[in-house]
């Protein structure tokens, strides 16, 4: 008898079952193959999430390539029928794939050979599996909205920052992340940028390395009122509630609304001040670049054209642009600690080996903090901004002889003058 040649193909699906888990089918079909004495020639696996899409299966693409240019393979062998294809015309469209190359498809877990059974038998087996599929989805969609309601967290995931679940899988506000929240959201409430709240948070919270979308998230997340909510358009304030049975909240009701009030641009967050920290040259026209002075109480105007713009909003557009560039340098310094760290502790290691003798080590190590020194930033304009000192602020721009305009864009740059 000839020996009959395979090739297998293995996929793994976001939520399947260890049954299912690649290294398993890979052992099935393997110990099938050694059963039935076929030659494996191969196993492509696809690790994608999911089935749904022939697109992102990169590996069954190569598959039928090698199906196609090695004559002396005669079967593909699969764990699980749905491997190839959650749904029936995917998979159906794949049976007739393998069998256009005159190949025996064998689903080992069902027990289908497409010899043994006939097309017809084997779309009807899709489709039950479909059937299954999606009932199965429909009945854990069902079950997990009643949960929710009762206030059990089913949603899946990690719960919001500041809660931990519970054995029973209820929201429960760790102390020490809560403060946090708690604190990012009155900050906000009072006014502070993102970019601020960012700035103060990486000064004294060592709870995780902040970004701006940490903050944006949290601020997003109504959940921390005492009910599960799911977010619909959190920049427009809009939410479902999800759970009526309450959990502890971290944040008042008003408080959050007060925020989102802020977000949705209901009330003004501009700085409360007399006089205009952009005249005298920081701010130039868009139109013909001249630098503008004040007008009317609540503009800024260009006395060479007719450009004009309101003076809290352009005010408050340099201070976040100020802000976001000095934060992206401490960023920026940040990554450049490690790098400087992880260097001397090089250095540590190739003098306890010996490769360096002391003096060699001196020599690199304070090369090192040179770099270190070189690298050291000021935040000039940050503080100032945070204490809202901005006749400081304006002296020190002045003496900087910086000044900005409002691109066409609608974002702020440095402007250049042509020398
Ligand atoms: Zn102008």
């Amino acid at each position: 008898m000839k020996i009959k040649v395979a090739v297998g193909y293995a996929r793994r699906s976001s939520k399947s079952n260890p049954k299912s888990s690649i290294p398993n089918q890979i052992l099935m079909i393997e110990e099938y193959c050694k059963k039935n004495n076929i030659c494996l020639k191969e196993i492509y696996i696809d690790d994608c999430k999911s089935g749904r899409r022939i697109k992102g299966r990169d590996q069954y693409l190569l598959l039928k390539e090698h199906i196609k240019a090695e004559e002396e393979i005669n079967m593909v062998v699969v764990a699980f029928a749905d491997r190839l294809g959650r749904e029936a015309f995917e998979f159906i469209r794949t049976v007739e794939e393998i069998r256009k190359s005159r190949l025996e498809l064998i689903c080992i877990y069902e027990g289908i050979s497409s010899e043994s059974v006939s097309p017809m038998q084997l779309v009807m087996l899709a489709i039950q599996a479909e059937f299954e599929n999606n009932q199965r989805m429909q009945r854990v969609q069902n079950s997990k909205e009643q949960l929710l309601r009762q206030g059990i967290y089913s949603v899946g995931g990690t719960p919001p920052f500041g809660y931990q679940l519970t054995k029973e899988r209820r929201l429960m506000p760790i102390e020490e992340e809560a403060e946090v929240v708690k604190w990012v959201f009155e900050k906000y409430s009072k006014g502070l940028f993102v970019s601020e709240i960012l700035f103060e948070l990486k000064s004294w919270s060592k709870i995780k390395n902040w970004t701006r979308s940490n903050i944006e998230k949290i601020l997003l997340s109504k959940t921390y009122t005492g009910f599960i909510f799911k977010k619909i358009d959190g920049k427009k304030g809009l939410y479902e509630q999800l759970s009526f049975t309450p959990h502890p909240p971290i944040i008042t009701n008003e408080l959050f609304d007060d925020c989102v009030k802020l977000m949705v641009g209901k009330q003004s967050r501009s700085f409360k001040i007399n006089f205009y920290f952009l005249s005298c040259g920081l701010l130039r026209c868009s139109a013909c670049k001249a630098s503008v002075k004040p007008y009317m109480n609540k503009y800024y105007h260009c006395p060479n054209c007719s450009w004009k713009i309101i003076r809290t909003f352009i005010e408050d557009r340099i201070l976040e642009f100020l802000l976001e560039e000095e934060g992206g340098q401490a960023d920026k310094h940040f990554e450049n600690n490690k790098h400087i760290i992880s260097n001397k502790n090089k250095l540590e290691v190739l003098f306890a080996s010996g490769k360096l003798n002391s003096d060699e080590f001196d020599e690199a190590y304070l090369h090192l903090q040179q770099d270190d020194t070189n690298n050291k930033i000021k935040m000039r304009y940050t503080p100032l901004i945070k204490n809202k000192n901005l006749e400081h602020l304006k002296q020190v721009l002045m003496n900087d002889k910086v000044s900005f305009i409002l691109n066409d864009s609608g974002s702020i740059e440095y402007y250049k003058e042509r020398t």
